[in-house]
């Protein structure tokens, strides 16, 4: 049964690192533990006000994983993360928004 483009059905861990959503709509994501990480949008992780990056992702460790997902409601995940940061929500329109697949993220022009 065919669900909605931004609700999961699955979420799986693959080894060593990377996390799979399977789509409503069939289509399936693979997210790097670290591109999670870097792209978290909580308020320790990007300014509130002028959006801009709080996170300097070099000082993220070299192993960083997760480590347990949480749904938060209909809405999206919470991620717990190895170096102890769990505050970031990842709703399911942002994640999918940030498929890193060919079919999502064709070679799309760099902005400057
Ligand atoms: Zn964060
Ligand atoms: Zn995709």
């Amino acid at each position: 049964m065919a669900g909605p483009a931004d609700t999961p059905q699955s979420i799986e861990f693959l080894e060593p690192s990377t996390l799979l959503i399977e789509w409503g709509d069939g289509h399936e994501s693979l997210y790097s533990h670290r591109l999670l990480r870097e792209r978290c949008e909580c308020a320790a992780c990007i300014d509130e006000w002028t959006r801009a990056p709080i996170l300097d992702p070099s000082t993220l460790p070299a192993d960083i994983h997760v480590q347990t997902v949480e749904r938060t409601g209909r809405y999206g995940l919470n991620l717990h993360f190895s170096d102890g940061h769990r505050t970031g929500i990842y709703a399911f329109r942002t994640l999918r928004g940030l498929c890193p697949c060919g079919e999502c993220a064709p070679e799309k022009e760099i902005s400057p």
